[in-house]
């Protein structure tokens, strides 16, 4: 029998149209700044950063950080480990967090503390998703794409055990381990 494809939360063109006004807000905020440096986290944000860095009209450039905070699961241990760091030199730069999803916190808090020992000149978070009911520590969102319930979601670079994250939408799995 074919598989179930996950039930339907965000549809591709409120994604597409969401990421568009987001491109248009963080360009015209840093408008009078130089080259913004854009931070996306492995892997989730992966197709996010890609698509909302394409639509901003300022000078930006791209790195990557990669934490690891739920082993493979959907349980989080509220415990966040660096696995890899930013190659490039972010001192004095205007750095913006580019993340799939925040739940309770804990990856973007400690992101951002980590950032800050690079010396940038600032930081601001972007995060496509905000399960705002789920918060267990009170950390900075700057641009929200969309507010969503405590539902495990997949697609558009976000996963269940690595799987679904090319779904071209938002989709809601029931996971195993809840
Ligand atoms: P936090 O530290 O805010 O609890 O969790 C942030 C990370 O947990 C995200 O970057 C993401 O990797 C993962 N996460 C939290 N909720 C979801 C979800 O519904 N779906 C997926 N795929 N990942 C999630």
């Amino acid at each position: 029998m074919p598989e179930q494809q996950p039930a339907e939360l965000i549809s591709e063109a409120a994604i597409d149209a969401r990421v568009r006004e987001l491109a248009e807000q963080i360009s015209s905020d840093y408008a009078d700044k130089g080259d913004i440096v854009l931070v996306g986290v492995l892997k989730g944000s992966f197709i996010f950063l890609a698509d909302l860095s394409r639509r901003l009209t300022i000078p930006r450039t791209i790195e990557f950080i990669a934490v690891s905070s739920y082993d493979s699961g959907s349980v989080s241990s509220g415990a966040v480990r660096l696995v890899m760091d930013v190659r490039g030199n972010i001192e004095g730069r205007d750095v913006l967090i580019v993340e799939d999803i925040v739940d309770t916190g804990h990856t973007l808090k400690y992101l951002i503390g980590m950032l800050e020992s690079h010396r940038p000149a600032s930081i601001r978070t972007c995060a496509l998703l905000h399960k705002p009911g789920s918060a267990e520590v009170d950390v900075p969102i700057d641009y929200i794409g969309f507010g969503i319930g405590d539902e495990w979601v997949v697609g558009y670079g976000l996963d269940y055990a690595e799987r679904d994250r090319t779904l071209p939408y938002i989709g809601m799995v029931e996971p195993d381990d809840q």
